[in-house]
């Protein structure tokens, strides 16, 4: 038997076919029929079959619901009506005890736009805490920010075939080659047909992706503001502005003229340590080409001043008018493949569903009618995001904390943090698919969720294009889709909590019933699903929002924008300096990557052997002159130390790490390394407009391990 679904890693969001008979899923090949993929998958997409086999799902999920009886016992195997009755009871101790406040939700880019739904009216609606937040914050948060201080909202305006359109591509904080591989190869092959197409990558490291550039700006980690504020400074002083298109459709200009003034290309070469000629070069591709679209991930947006440094790129489109025409605009790519979804439904902190915002008391108004709130009451405003949710827990605000989907214990930053937070809670679930996550160590009530091939709903992928998830198999042992889990212990607190009215999770007893309620929550905004529905999605395929009899592939073409003026906003926000700096005891700039088989915290990828053929270990990389400064040899167990914890780890030579830098894989934690893994070492501080934290810069020392 064949089932349609899509894979549930990268945000590129492929089409895939589930091969099964029924009761377990036998292979998978690309969908030949979805308009990301047409077909083609990269190996962990080619390998998911794998992670579905009966010997990792007898070795590597979580089957049993288990419970902590007190902390520091084993876990014990109980039944789902005894976690419901506990769950729901320490959630209304804690609730009457300390109030909704001590009560928060962390959640995931992972799970489907339905899960997100069911989470959220659980948090917000039932309980009344405004604490909601979702990995997604690591990945995108400062995406989201750039758009909507930017374009108005939150809604990336290109589509996939812009890739294959475009004259000139501009990829910055990205290595697409390794984390959206399917995206690249399009990217790769449409190169083939358009000769003349230039390729401009930024990026500190010398990546699989730069290797392709004609041209690669390697700068400092960190400079990217100075680096964009210089390009425009280059468009400027060479005429190759639009000034009809900054005239008719922009507002703030000459604030930002004023601003990029100083940031000649000589100066900027010299803080990014690039040539000043690079930059003049890259100017005049990116303004001139007819086409230019600009690819942008993690590089940008993790980092303190991700949201300037993603406006600093928006501004250079539309000081130069690309934007809103085939082959152009501004194009974050998403991390995880429902961070999109995520944004949608509005299951974090800063939004609520239908691009929303919790701030706004007319916003809160319409999503408590939607739910079926009483007229007595009201949603929360906006509440803690992710690092702050786990600080507030660490100072003892926060009581208990509901993880789904999602392993802290491993992906956030500032690990010692993170685990006196999750130490000091008084209750703590997760809601996870795989046994033996780093979290689970934390964990007093474990609930098994059923994951790719069981279970229904749709994502949404980086090119605002909703597909079906479909379930091909039953969930193992005890597993229950995340939906359903939630919808349970909602029913049950509503109940105490508000006997008033009637349940809101009555009538959303399904997939569909929760999507069905989120298409209303999109009405009349700019992200519009009103003509979309299920049946349309199986009759027609994957379709982009805003749908109505059709969906838009790209947005802005009528360049008006969705502030309140209609104009785009020129944001001028000066350079600012990573939060730290190299020093003399911590020389090196250490920045995180993804490697091209791993996923993530590696719970679905790490069991499929095959996928550690790539890189099968962890390795600190630093380029060999400074490792010959220090006299240190390829393969050396290293001890490395930043402001907050150490590791010990082997290093490689690396000469696309710049001198002066170094490279650890984001993937390992304590699963698999002695301490806290990887995240031990990196730090928790923020953007201060998009709270996502600066993954992508830690001061760092080395030197050799001293072995017991
Ligand atoms: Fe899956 Fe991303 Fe690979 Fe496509 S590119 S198969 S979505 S991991």
């Amino acid at each position: 038997m064949e089932t349609r679904s899509t894979c549930p890693y990268c945000g590129v969001g492929c089409g895939v076919v589930i091969e099964h008979d029924g009761q377990q899923i036998t292979g998978v090949r690309g969908d030949p029929e979805h308009p990301a993929n047409f077909g083609r998958l990269c190996t962990k997409g080619q390998n998911l079959h794998r992670t579905a086999s009966p010997m990792v799902i007898q070795g590597q999920r979580l089957l049993q619901v288990q419970r902590r009886a007190a902390r520091g016992a084993a876990l014990q195997p109980i039944e789902w009506d005894e976690a419901n009755s506990h769950l729901v009871a320490e959630l209304l101790r804690i609730h009457r005890e300390h109030g909704p406040a001590a009560i928060g939700f962390y959640i995931s880019g992972q799970l489907l736009t339905e899960d997100y739904c069911a989470f959220n009216k659980l948090a917000r609606g039932v309980l009344k805490t405004p604490h909601i937040d979702s990995n997604s914050r690591l990945c995108m948060s400062s995406a989201v920010v750039g758009y909507k201080q930017s374009l108005g909202a939150d809604a990336p305006p290109c589509s996939y075939e812009d890739v294959e359109q475009a004259d000139c591509i501009l990829i910055t904080g990205a290595n697409p080659a390794w984390a959206h591989p399917v995206l690249f190869r399009r990217l790769e092959v449409g190169r083939a047909k358009r000769p003349g197409q230039k390729l401009i990558v930024i990026d500190p490291r010398r990546t699989e992706t730069a290797e392709l550039a004609d041209l690669h700006l390697q700068l400092q980690p960190g400079t990217d503001v100075a680096l964009m504020h210089a390009l425009l400074h280059a468009c400027i002083w060479q005429g190759f502005t639009d000034a009809d298109f900054i005239r008719e459709h922009t507002e703030g200009f000459e604030a930002l003229k004023e601003l990029v003034r100083e940031w000649t290309p000589a100066r900027a070469a010299k803080l990014c340590g690039l040539k000043e000629a690079e930059i003049w070069q890259a100017a005049e591709w990116f303004a001139r080409a007819p086409s230019s679209l600009s690819l942008y991930c993690q590089g940008l947006n993790q980092s303190s001043s991700g949201t300037a440094k993603n406006t600093a790129l928006i501004n250079l489109h539309l000081a130069t008018g690309q934007i809103g025409k085939p082959g152009a605009g501004p194009f974050s790519l998403t991390g995880q493949p429902n961070a999109m979804g995520g944004r949608e439904s509005g299951g974090m902190a800063t939004l609520l569903p239908g691009h929303r915002d919790p701030a706004n008391a007319t916003h809160r108004a319409e999503v408590a009618a939607l739910w079926g709130l009483g007229a007595d009451e009201q949603l929360p405003g906006p509440g803690h995001t992710a690092m702050a949710m786990f600080e507030a827990a660490a100072r003892g605000e926060i009581k208990a904390l509901w993880i789904a989907c999602t392993n802290p214990a491993q992906s956030l930053p500032d690990q010692a943090l993170v685990r006196a937070a999750l130490q000091r809670c008084e209750f703590v679930v997760l809601q996870e698919a795989f046994a033996g996550t780093a979290t689970a160590d934390f964990a007093d009530l474990l609930l098994p969720a059923a994951t790719w091939g069981e279970k229904e709903g749709t994502v949404t992928n980086s090119e605002r294009r909703i597909s079906r998830v479909r379930a091909a198999v039953p969930a193992p042992g005890q597993a229950r889709a995340d939906w359903a889990i939630v919808r349970e212990a909602a029913l049950r607190l509503d109940a105490a909590l508000n006997p008033q009215r009637a349940p809101l999770f009555a009538a959303t007893d399904s997939p569909e019933a929760l999507w069905l309620e989120h298409r209303e929550s999109t009405l009349g905004r700019d992200l519009d699903i009103g003509g979309l529905s299920y049946e349309t999605l199986e009759r027609s395929g994957p379709q982009q929002w805003p749908y109505q009899q059709s969906g838009k592939a790209r947005l802005y073409t009528d360049h008006r924008f969705a502030t309140p003026s209609g104009r785009a906003r020129f944001i001028a926000t000066p350079y600012r300096a990573p939060a730290e700096s190299a020093s003399a005891k911590f020389p090196l700039q250490l920045t995180t990557s993804r490697l091209r088989d791993q996923w993530h915290a590696m719970s679905r990828s790490g069991t499929v052997p095959g996928l550690f053929a790539h890189e099968g270990a962890p390795v600190l990389k630093l380029h060999p002159q400074d490792a010959a400064r220090r006299r240190l040899q390829a393969g050396e167990l290293l001890r490395l130390q930043s402001a907050r914890g150490e590791l010990v780890l082997p290093l490689a030579l690396d000469a696309g790490v710049a001198p002066g830098q170094a490279d650890l894989p984001m993937h390992w934690g304590s699963e698999f390394l002695a301490g806290a893994g990887i995240n031990a070492l990196t730090s928790g501080v923020r953007c201060p407009d998009s709270q996502q934290p600066e993954l992508k810069f830690s001061a760092l020392a080395v030197e050799p391990a001293q072995l017991p």
